[in-house]
């Protein structure tokens, strides 16, 4: 396990890391180019320039890799638990020793600093330390029914084959979530990383193999027809469950396909977090905290603040520390030496940006600082506070996925968990004060699947990661985290008599 904290890299690194990376389809063991031959390209949105080619799966080979799970399942349901644990064990030892190659690789086709890159990596290695030991931990029951004459036993099985589809954002770690869990009950796969950043499942799929994951339990379709490849495997009836991560729109279509086969389904979708500062709140952790909620990711995370929601009492000076703060980010290239800023994934999620910010500026919001992209090659927008936020700015309804802290006033307790729930969404709220019975009160009122009280930071991999409402179904992690690729079954005993 390497220690070091690398923060910059050489081109001859970023070329070695790249070129170590297998570039097919990895189905039942083995990699091989598209059955076409099509290769899609990767780039570093850093520069807008490529970075390779993939191996570009059409419809035909989402059905072999469909076919080689289906071939992989039975055999791998049987292998003993403990050899299954020991295999993500494996796994999670080799990530850790190659952290700063694994975060290189995702910087490059990512975009996010180094030093986040290595954050990524060690969390996504988490989840499969943590789900080797969940492995041997699947339990089972056996009771005496009410009247005595029978028995029930209660047994877990695993779902069978699992679709797995993952997004950009976080390349690593939405894979490692379902892969994880998958592996630990028993379950073959068939992955589909973004188009945009494959690079780090791909690496992932060749330290699975090494760590001895039979051939056939994950298969990798990466591909830039999403739609094309993957609603013939959900409509299809041999898979048993869907579980995605991404935006809620994809998600409900998905809903729709999986409907048709009644598939489980596990849903981690959009989110538009609200931050609320209440004026009992100690301002300097607040404003940690919401450096942590707001810039993780480039602000390109479902757990970023969306809305920040601050008693008129201490909004001028939270906003003064907040863009004090903001205006000693470095932004740049995350390979280099000292950037805490990178680019965004593309020119549409900058542009995306920009347009919110003008409609909120437009309706009257003031920009404390930033407020417009960088010029120059790659997608990167300068880190932005703005003030006077109106509730009705498109803002505080769409995620901005961006370096944009949008802060809207509140006079009252109601008034604030009033604005805070006003939304389709509901992942995550922040929430800080430090008068306890406030905090628990407040905490009972939000309508989010998580709450980060008095922490800017909620994802752990031993704890339930889920939304309500639009933002989803189902929860990664913890203890619950295994349970989504388990079924019940439940024998009844006849004792006669
Ligand atoms: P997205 O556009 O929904 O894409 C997510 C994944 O779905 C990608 O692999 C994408 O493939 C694939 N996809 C798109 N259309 C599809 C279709 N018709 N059938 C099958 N697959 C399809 O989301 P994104 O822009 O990558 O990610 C950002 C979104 O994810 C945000 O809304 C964010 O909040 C959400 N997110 C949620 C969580 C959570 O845990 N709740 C975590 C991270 C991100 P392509 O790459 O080819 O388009």
């Amino acid at each position: 396990m390497t220690n070091s904290a690398v923060t910059s890299s050489s081109s001859a690194d970023e070329a070695r890391v790249v070129d170590a990376v297998p570039t097919g389809l990895f189905i039942g063991g083995t990699w091989r180019p598209a059955t076409s031959g099509a290769t899609l390209t990767v780039d570093d949105p850093a520069t807008g320039k490529a970075l390779c080619e993939v191996a570009d799966a059409a419809p035909e080979d989402g059905m072999d890799a469909l076919a080689a799970a289906v071939a992989a399942q039975p055999s791998f349901a049987a292998m003993p638990p403990r050899e299954r644990g020991e295999i993500l064990r494996r796994a999670y030892e080799l990530m850790m020793e190659r952290i700063d190659d694994l975060a290189l690789l995702m910087t490059l086709e990512m975009g996010k600093p180094l030093a986040e890159s290595r954050g990524e990596i060690s969390y996504a290695a988490e989840f499969f330390r943590w789900f080797a030991e969940e492995a041997v931990r699947i339990d089972g029951g056996y009771a005496t029914a009410p009247n005595g004459t029978s028995r029930f036993l209660v047994q877990k099985q695993p779902v069978g084959v699992c679709l797995l589809i993952t997004p950009w954002n976080f390349p690593m770690a939405m894979g490692t979530r379902k892969i994880g869990p998958a592996i630990a009950a028993g379950c073959a796969m068939v992955l589909k990383p973004a188009a945009q950043t494959p690079l780090s499942m791909h690496a992932l799929a060749a330290i699975l193999a090494e760590s001895g994951l039979p051939g056939g339990v994950l298969n990798l379709v990466t591909t830039s027809d999403a739609g094309g490849v993957m609603e013939p495997l959900i409509r299809d009836g041999r898979a048993r469950k869907l579980s995605f991560t991404g935006s809620t729109p994809v998600g409900r279509k998905l809903l729709e396909q999986a409907a048709d086969k009644v598939l489980r389904t596990s849903m981690e979708l959009g989110g538009n977090a609200p931050f609320l500062v209440f004026d009992d709140a100690d301002l300097d952790k607040a404003v940690d905290g919401a450096m942590l909620a707001k810039m993780r990711n480039m602000g390109e995370a479902c757990t970023a603040a969306n809305r920040f929601l601050v008693h008129r009492s201490v909004a001028d000076a939270f906003a003064d520390k907040l863009t004090e703060r903001m205006s000693a980010l470095s932004v740049g290239r995350g390979t280099d030496d000292g950037v805490d800023v990178g680019p965004l994934v593309d020119a549409k999620g900058r542009d995306k940006v920009a347009d919110l910010v003008k409609d909120a500026v437009d309706r009257g919001a003031a920009v404390r600082i930033g407020g417009e992209p960088v010029d120059g090659p790659g997608y990167f927008y300068r880190p932005t506070v703005l003030t006077g936020v109106p509730l009705e700015a498109r803002l505080t309804a769409e995620e901005i996925f961006g370096p944009v802290a949008a802060i809207s006033v509140f006079d009252t307790e109601d008034e604030a968990v009033a604005a805070a729930n006003d939304t389709e969404f509901g992942l995550v709220s922040y929430l800080y004060t430090e008068n306890v019975t406030r905090a628990l009160r407040v905490s009972e009122r939000l309508e989010s699947g998580m709450v980060g009280l008095n922490t800017g930071l909620v994802s752990n991999p031993a704890a339930p990661f889920g939304g309500i409402k639009q933002s989803g179904l189902g929860r990664e992690g913890g203890s619950v985290g295994i349970e989504e690729y388990l079924e019940t079954k439940y024998v009844a005993i006849g004792f006669g008599g």
